[in-house]
């Protein structure tokens, strides 16, 4: 039951209302957008949330009740898609699904290429680190890879 019964007016303002959730980025990036598309520099703010604390919100208010404050696309997109901590290759082909096969939309393609360039110096550069890194995550012991602080490098989980 609404508080607030106006009529379509009103109904506009509570759509503008509603919360959006961040897509997460691929880990060398940092978030510009919500899981609908919306640059997140456009929203208020208040009216954008991580993923976790959207799914925290869902769990302890439930789903139904998320569709009266939550935009429904962003609920579809952030439990359509896995995040990069739960499986890169699926986050990876999200990436390289919205930005379409065949450079349909090729919005990010320089982007995407530039990354995977670099990606490909940095393995160059430090070939038998990534070896090591490579061969702990297929064994599924990257617990057991010593910290590294030489390179200041990020988080690789
Ligand atoms: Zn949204």
């Amino acid at each position: 039951m609404s508080s607030d019964p106006k009529g379509p007016e009103g109904f506009e303002s509570k759509q503008a209302a509603l919360m959006h959730i961040e897509r997460p980025p691929l880990p060398w990036r940092t978030v510009v957008s919500t899981e609908c598309g919306r640059p997140i520099s456009e929203l208020a703010n208040g009216l954008v949330v991580t993923v976790s604390a959207a799914q925290k919100w869902f769990k302890d208010n439930g789903a139904r009740r998320a569709s009266l404050f939550f935009c429904v696309t962003c609920c579809d997109t952030t439990n359509r898609w896995k995040s990069w901590q739960q499986d890169p290759v699926d986050r990876m082909y999200r990436e390289l699904q919205h930005m379409g096969w065949g450079g349909r939309r090729d919005k990010n393609r320089a982007l995407v290429g530039a990354e995977l360039r670099a990606i490909e110096a940095l393995v160059s550069q430090h070939r038998e680190e990534f070896e090591e890194i490579k061969a702990a995550h297929l064994r599924g012991d990257i617990k057991a890879l010593p910290v590294r602080t030489n390179h200041g490098g990020g988080n690789l989980d």
